[in-house]
Parts: structure tokens; C-alpha cells; sequence
């Protein structure tokens, strides 16, 4: 990641490689934007974790990691209703989250910009679903800028801004993965100056939406969408590049590989790049369609573009062949590459392809695979010895709701005490539904920042109904997963301050909690056995909650800390005299630094990966596993 000082640059006119990811940070800046709130979800971590490094910086800014993207979109909306431009930042199923206010926002409008970022993930590389998030903007009637690339989204953040404050409707700004996490020369303009304070103007009968209120801001908004379907016919956001028979509409990054397909085919297009993916300018669009008697539509995932051009073509009576998902030439499902654009291009107007692909995945295949490296917990993640504790106790008898975290990653044998999955808190909820249509143990888990995030209400409603369910907080000291990312259980805040943490302890005992203990899973993982075992007779016993807080931090962060403060622990090692090649380490906890020496049958431990967290120690009968001396 590009650092903090070099975002921060006052030099206009410089180049700088960067990710989109920090473009959109650097735009935060030339923008003006007052206040930033998100909740962390790959692919658009590094907007909050360069913000974070920055906020301290710059001056009058404000920056928090809201508990939710619901809390995050209510701060940045009521910011911008003020009068400061503001920015929420979510990844796609984060959308969802913050859907209640997102509609509302549309209604009540803003009175200073308001961007709501929302990266998308085709091909799920570290999300649940493949969200398309563009729909929001036909549900909503909310204007939606997708860039292709990191200087795109730069400049294109900065007329989301102006757009914004012209039509006083928040914008969508979407991204995907491949947008995120490239990287391109981006050109630095002025850094715009933030008020200190602005001035909360009271009107009521436009922010409060009652039902009154709503009915008149209802056909406001439509209005406010006539205006900016015009504003999309004019803007320089959608353009068209090259020139020929054939007809190509596309946006996002699936721009970058139609150009790169056009240039394999070596055929010559005229390419309409839509970078206003709501309202379509459809008067542009028809005009396109009628220049062109073959029009293919490239965009990835749902068929978004496609289904609103193929209506503009048949109510405006165009007589044009329309190509795209619905012929099957394009997948609706994964991301899309230049050879799939190539390929479905090239079957289209009938062309043979440069390049031979079976040739080149025959030569793929004969290259040596990488070694497969299946997503695992770390080597001395404490969440390995709390699910170790759990399955010992339940031996896989009881049901295991989890929830979106690295402990998702349970799922793998041996642990496998992952059994059903949502969303974001739902390994609560769904335990619920669990606990009461079944006689089974139900052990759900859930993460610290998750628990704060979207757990709380499941917990209330877990209490309140008398839920016969057992729930571990593996309270890593951190949002792991995204990239250590403070929350409100951490003690310091997006503007790097240090505050008094909220214990969860106290916030499950304030809920109703009856039962709730913390221990630290890395004590000793006999007891920690012992306290899963007297949780789960609790809950069967009382038919009500009970609540387990497994507190250990981020293996990541116990090495990080170690090596700051210069501090060495001698790693384990396993005692070939002593190994009797039972296996039982490996078959039981299965720990990335463990391995077995495929002469001796033996299990050996990887001294560069070991974090001496010692779960190991406890699981190995012969009391093989010993530690180094100092
Ligand atoms: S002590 Fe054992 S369980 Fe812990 S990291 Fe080292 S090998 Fe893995
Ligand atoms: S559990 Fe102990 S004895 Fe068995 S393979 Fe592992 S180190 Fe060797």
C-alpha cells in the first residue's frame, strides 16, 4: 500500500502508481469531503485503511470504522444533510445492510455531496454472493457512476461530488474487484479545503419522511431523475471511442477488455463506454443502436445494461441485432477476462481468434502445479484452539451456525464447525431458528467486530426469547479478516485516538445475558475444553443463552507486537523420540506450521511458521511437543 504521505502530497500535477483504492482516498482529499464513515469489506478495504493512516492529517476531517454499513451510511447521510460532503464506503453485500437508509436518503435528499461507494466481488473472491449492486440504483432512483479504472476513479469521484450537490441525491459509486485492486499512474489536482463546522438548517417537513412527507418527496425524486437522465445525455462520462461497423456498449472494467479484445481480433468497433450506469443516457444509446446493425453489450454479472438497452431498441422501433447474456454468448456468473470477451466477440461476428487457447491450456497443464494452499487459519490463530475446544466437547454431534470472518475458514476438516452461513451476525439468529425446531446442541460463533457489527440484535432477540442456544465470541482483539481494521471493541478510533474499548462482556450481561465467562483460549486448551463443556450442559440445563467470550489476539497481531517490542519466543519442535507418528496433531488441529516427514511418518513443526502459540502441546498424547530453550 501506497503511504499515507505520499496520499497526502500537495503537489498538483503529479503521477502517481496507484491502486483505485487509493485513488478514491486521494479524491476524499481533492474533493473536500468532511467525513467518511465504513464498516471494512474486501475488495474496498484499502479506501478505509489508507484513510485511517491519513485522518490524523488532514485537517478538519472526520473518519470513523462505523460498528455496521447501516451506522456508516446513518453518520455520513445525517453529514451530509448538514451541509459537509461526505462519503459511506461499503463492498456489496455491505449495500444491503445499509438498504433501509439508502432509499430513505434518496427521498429526503442531501444538501452537500454525498458518495456511497459500494465495491462489488465477480467471482466472489472474498465475499458470499456476487451482490450486483447496480440494481440498488433502478430500485432506489439513485444516480450510479461505475469507473473503469484507478485515475477514473479519481476524476470521475470528483463529478460524482458536483453531481451530487447539483441533483441533492446521494450517488452510487460502484467498483469491482479488478477495479479495487489495479493499479495505473493517477495525476494529483488541488486539495480543496473542509469547513470546520457547517450549520444544521431545520426543515422537518423534508427530513423527517412521514408518511406525508414521503409522499410528496416521492415524485421530487422522480423529478430529480428526469434531470439527471439528461445531465447523462451531455456528460463526458459517457463517451465513444473508434469507429467502425460493429457496435460494443460496456462499462466498469469490462471496458479495459473489450478494448484489448478489438485489439487481438484486430477488428475495428465504435466502443460506447457508459460511465453514468444510471439514468442511461437513452437518447445517446438509441442514436448508438441505429449506427449500428450489430450491437454486443459486454458487462459483467446480471444483465443490467443489456435488459434496459434491448427496451430502449423496442420502444424506439430500432432495427439492430442486439448481442449479449441473453444468447449465451456472455456468462452472467464470474468475472470476465480478455479471453472470455475475445472468445464470445469473436463467435459473434463470426472471426477466428489470433490466439489458441487450447494450445495454451494444454501448456498450462503440463507446467507443474503450484502446491494447493486451501484457506486455513493461521499457524497460532487462537480461533484454532477454541473450535478444537468446541468439537472435542460436541463431537461434531451438535449444529454450527458461523458467521463472515476468518473463522468461516472452520469449515475445513478437521475442524468442520461451520454448518450454516448468511450473512453478516447471522450465526446467531439462524442458531435461534436451529434451537428451536431441533433437540440438537446448537454452538454457534461469531467474530468481535462481527458481534458488533450486525450481533447485537440477534443476541437481544436470542435473550428475549428464551433461545436454548450456546454462542462463542472469538474476540480476536481485531476485524482479522479485512485487514485489522479497529473496532468499537479495540479502544482506538479511524481518527487513531485512543478511547475506552466496549468490553462484550458487559454489553451480552447489559443484553440479558445470564451466563457469559471469558477465557483465553491459548491458557490452556484443557480448560478451555472444560469451559466449552460447562457452557453447552448450561444451555441444554436452562434452555437460554449462554455466551462464551474466547479472548486471544490475532495470532498477526501477538507477532507484529512481538517483533516491535523486540521480544523473541522460542518456537515448539516436535521430539522424534518421543513422536510416535500417531497423527493425532495433524488429524485433530491441523496447524499450516505442522507436517509429517514423509520418511518417518512423523510430525514435524516449521520453526519460520510456528507463533509458539503451544494449542499443539495439549492435543499430542505422548508429550512429543516440546518448546525450545531461550
Ligand atoms: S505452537 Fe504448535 S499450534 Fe502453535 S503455531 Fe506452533 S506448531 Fe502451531
Ligand atoms: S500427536 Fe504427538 S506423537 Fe502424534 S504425531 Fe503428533 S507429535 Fe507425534
Amino acid at each position: 500500500m501506497v503511504k499515507a504521505k505520499v496520499l497526502l502530497e500537495d503537489s498538483v500535477g503529479k503521477k502517481v502508481l496507484l491502486l483505485a483504492n487509493e485513488a478514491i482516498a486521494r479524491g476524499v482529499l481533492e474533493a473536500g469531503v468532511r467525513l467518511v464513515a465504513l464498516y471494512p469489506g474486501t475488495p474496498s478495504s484499502e479506501i478505509g485503511n489508507s484513510l485511517y493512516q491519513m485522518s490524523p492529517h488532514i485537517p478538519n476531517f472526520y473518519f470513523e470504522f462505523s460498528a455496521n454499513e447501516k451506522v456508516a451510511l446513518e453518520v455520513a447521510g445525517a453529514s451530509a444533510i448538514s451541509g459537509a460532503r461526505s462519503m459511506m464506503v461499503c463492498k456489496g453485500p455491505g449495500l444491503n445492510v445499509a438498504a433501509d437508509p439508502l432509499l430513505t436518503l434518496a427521498y429526503v435528499g442531501i444538501r452537500a455531496g454525498l458518495v456511497i461507494v459500494v465495491a462489488d466481488d465477480p467471482s466472489m473472491w472474498s465475499s458470499q454472493n456476487e451482490n450486483d449492486s447496480r440494481y440498488y440504483a433502478l430500485m432506489g432512483n439513485l444516480p450510479l457512476m461505475e469507473p473503469s479504472d484507478p485515475s477514473e476513479a479519481k476524476s470521475m469521484l470528483l463529478v460524482a461530488y458536483d453531481l451530487s450537490e447539483q441533483l441533492e441525491l446521494p450517488i452510487l459509486f460502484r467498483t469491482t474487484t479488478r477495479v479495487n485492486h489495479s493499479r495505473s499512474g493517477v495525476e494529483y489536482g488541488p486539495i480543496r479545503d473542509r469547513p470546520e463546522y457547517v450549520q444544521f438548517e431545520k426543515d422537518p417537513l423534508r427530513f423527517v419522511p412521514v408518511p406525508s412527507v414521503a409522499r410528496k418527496r416521492h415524485p421530487w425524486l422522480l423529478e430529480q431523475m428526469e434531470k439527471a437522465r439528461s445531465i447523462s445525455e451531455s456528460t463526458e462520462l459517457n463517451f465513444t471511442i473508434g469507429s467502425g461497423e460493429l457496435g460494443i456498449i460496456t462499462s466498469g472494467v469490462s471496458y479495459n477488455y473489450v478494448l484489448e479484445s478489438l485489439k487481438i481480433l484486430g477488428v475495428d468497433a465504435e466502443v460506447f463506454k457508459i460511465g453514468v450506469t444510471n439514468p442511461l443516457p437513452e437518447r445517446m444509446i438509441c442514436d448508438f443502436l441505429r449506427r449500428h446493425k450489430k450491437t454486443i453489450i459486454v458487462e459483467e454479472l446480471e444483465p443490467f445494461l443489456e435488459t434496459q438497452i434491448r427496451s430502449f431498441a423496442q420502444h424506439h422501433s430500432i432495427d439492430v441485432e442486439i448481442y449479449g447474456k441473453q444468447q449465451g454468448f456472455f456468462p452472467r456468473v464470474y468475472e470476465y477476462s480478455p479471453r472470455i470477451v475475445t472468445t464470445a466477440i469473436s463467435k459473434i461476428i463470426g472471426c477466428n481468434t489470433p490466439i489458441n487457447w487450447d494450445d495454451i491450456d494444454e501448456r498450462a497443464q503440463s507446467l507443474p502445479d503450484l502446491p494447493p494452499r486451501p484457506p486455513l487459519l493461521c499457524p497460532g490463530c487462537p480461533h484454532r484452539a477454541s473450535y478444537y475446544g468446541i468439537r472435542a466437547v460436541t463431537r461434531g454431534k451438535a449444529i454450527y451456525p458461523s458467521d463472515i470472518g476468518c473463522y468461516t475458514l472452520s469449515i475445513a476438516p478437521p475442524l468442520e464447525t461451520a454448518d450454516i452461513l448468511f450473512d453478516m451476525g447471522s450465526s446467531i439468529s439462524t442458531a435461534c431458528g436451529i434451537a428451536r425446531v431441533t433437540n440438537q446442541d446448537v454452538v454457534a460463533t461469531i467474530g468481535d467486530s462481527t458481534f458488533f457489527a450486525s450481533g447485537l440484535p440477534g443476541l437481544a432477540s436470542a435473550v428475549y426469547n428464551q433461545h436454548p442456544i450456546a454462542l462463542v465470541i472469538l474476540d480476536n482483539r481485531t476485524t482479522a479478516m479485512t485487514g485489522h481494521q479497529p473496532h468499537p471493541g479495540t479502544g482506538i478510533t479511524g481518527m487513531q485516538k485512543h478511547v475506552e474499548p466496549l468490553d462484550i462482556e458487559k454489553v451480552c450481561r447489559g443484553l440479558g445475558v445470564e451466563y457469559v465467562k471469558t477465557i483465553d483460549p491459548l491458557d490452556s486448551l484443557t480448560s478451555l475444553v472444560a469451559e466449552v463443556r460447562e457452557l453447552v450442559k448450561w444451555v441444554r440445563e436452562n434452555k437460554r443463552p449462554g455466551v462464551l467470550i474466547s479472548k486471544a489476539p490475532c495470532a498477526l497481531l501477538t507477532v507484529a507486537e512481538r517483533r516491535r517490542s523486540g521480544i523473541t519466543v522460542p518456537p515448539y519442535y516436535v521430539d522424534p523420540d518421543l513422536c510416535t507418528a500417531c497423527r493425532r496433531c495433524l488429524d485433530r488441529l491441523a496447524c499450516p506450521a505442522m507436517y509429517l516427514d514423509s520418511e518417518t511418518g512423523k510430525a514435524v513443526i516449521d520453526e519460520t511458521l510456528c507463533t509458539s502459540c503451544g494449542t499443539c502441546v495439549y492435543v499430542c498424547p505422548h508429550k512429543a511437543i516440546l518448546q525450545k530453550e531461550e
